[in-house]
């Protein structure tokens, strides 16, 4: 496995249940390393994490979210689905532990610099130090720039868009509430609307991360600046919050999200892609744990499959595993991403602070599926 993010993690855990001990190299030392910030988990993640054997009884859990445009806002109670928080280092440490727990050699502050090619196939990774990881088959889940993958002909379709986000980390008086805040005015410059949305996201213990989405259909994408459009953001919420919008206790630069399955290829003989490497977020929502998870298991399937037959061929099942788990998202995403980086669509994303209905089916297409 090259990474040790949630799709990473997944697949070895996926491995271990099927009796392959697998080793995961992981370039980071520490997750302390990673950003403050706190994760809204869907419910897909929720379960995924359960099934890895990671109590989610602990978690932060959201019981309304609140849909505020300017002066108007509507709250909704989750209804079809539970949503739960947790720190992104939190995460990261539970599922190094689960995968450490169930025999996978973990290799933390370890980066594999090229794939290691043996008469034309991927059998392993040249690591930092010089040597060699040899493997029967890879896993690669090294992330949304997934270095490893383009080294292996991974590439992104340009004609799927992808979304741009940010985040920030703010101390907050209020972050024991369970209602999480959906922003649907965000602004690249002053009263100049862009599209997109933002979130509040309360930790339950004293912070609160705030961040945005913008998708890559909107016009001039690559000059707006995205940091400003999330400290107007947090400037628009600070009263609620209680937060002091100039001192962040965690900021992260902007990142490229693919999502909707945009990247090709996800198998080959003897590798398969997941998570971000695979663009296997959520293309309305943004939300990647899940779909990491759940690509995560799949691949692990996919490998422990070959495994067991001694052959490459059932790695060719990835693919349809993933188009099963995430086909019809993928299109729906693809669709409205054009729309929503619209006017029109931007438009009519605000009417959710304004009418129940509206609100409901936002809720609906974004989170509470
Ligand atoms: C600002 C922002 C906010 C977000 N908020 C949410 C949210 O609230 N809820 C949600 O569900 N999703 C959220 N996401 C998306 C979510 O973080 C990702 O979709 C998810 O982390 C993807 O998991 P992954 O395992 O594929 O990749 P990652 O989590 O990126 O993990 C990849 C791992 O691989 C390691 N790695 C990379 N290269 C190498 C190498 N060469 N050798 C060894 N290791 C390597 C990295 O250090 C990293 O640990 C957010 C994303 C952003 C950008």
């Amino acid at each position: 496995m090259i990474g040790a993010g949630p799709a990473g993690c997944s697949a070895a855990l996926t491995l271990s249940r099927r009796g392959i001990q697998p080793t995961v190299i992981e370039r980071i030392s520490s997750s302390d390393e990673l950003p403050m910030r706190a994760l809204l988990l869907d419910e897909v993640a929720l379960q995924c994490l359960a099934e890895c054997g990671i109590d989610t009884a602990m978690l932060h859990h959201m019981t309304r979210v609140r849909f505020s445009h300017r002066h108007h806002h509507r709250v909704r109670e989750l209804h079809k689905t539970s949503a739960g928080v947790l720190s992104e280092r939190a995460l990261s440490a539970r599922l190094r532990e689960a995968c450490e727990a169930s025999g996978s050699d973990v290799r933390m502050g370890v980066a594999a610099t090229a794939p290691y090619v043996e008469r034309g196939f991927v059998r392993g990774a040249i690591l930092d130090d010089g040597s060699v990881l040899r493997s029967e088959f890879v896993v690669i889940a090294d992330g949304a720039n997934s270095t490893f993958g383009r080294s292996l002909g991974t590439y992104r379709r340009r004609d799927i868009p992808y979304l741009l986000a940010i985040a920030a980390t703010f101390e907050s008086s209020h972050a024991s509430r369970s209602e999480f805040d959906v922003l649907l005015d965000l602004e690249r410059s002053e009263r100049e609307p862009v599209a997109g949305y933002g979130w509040v996201v309360p930790d339950g213990g004293q912070s609160v991360t705030v961040g945005i989405v913008i998708p890559s259909t909107v016009r001039d994408v690559e000059a707006v600046n995205l940091a400003d459009v999330l400290g107007r953001a947090v400037r628009s919420i600070a009263p609620r919050w209680e937060i002091d919008p100039d001192r962040p206790i965690s900021a992260s630069r902007s990142r490229r999200l693919p999502v909707g399955g945009s990247v090709l290829p996800i198998a080959g003989p003897t590798f398969v892609v997941a998570g971000d490497a695979a663009a296997s977020a959520d293309p309305l929502s943004g939300i990647g744990v899940g779909g990491a998870l759940v690509s995560g298991t799949c691949a692990g399937t996919a490998v422990a499959d070959a495994i067991d037959a001694g052959a490459s061929a059932p790695l060719q099942n990835y693919t349809t595993l993933i188009r099963e788990a995430f086909g019809q998202r993928q299109r729906i995403g693809r669709v409205a991403l054009p729309i929503l980086g619209h006017q029109v669509g931007q438009r009519a994303l605000t009417f959710a602070a304004r009418s129940h209905i509206v609100a409901e089916a936002l809720l609906r297409a974004t989170f509470d599926r």
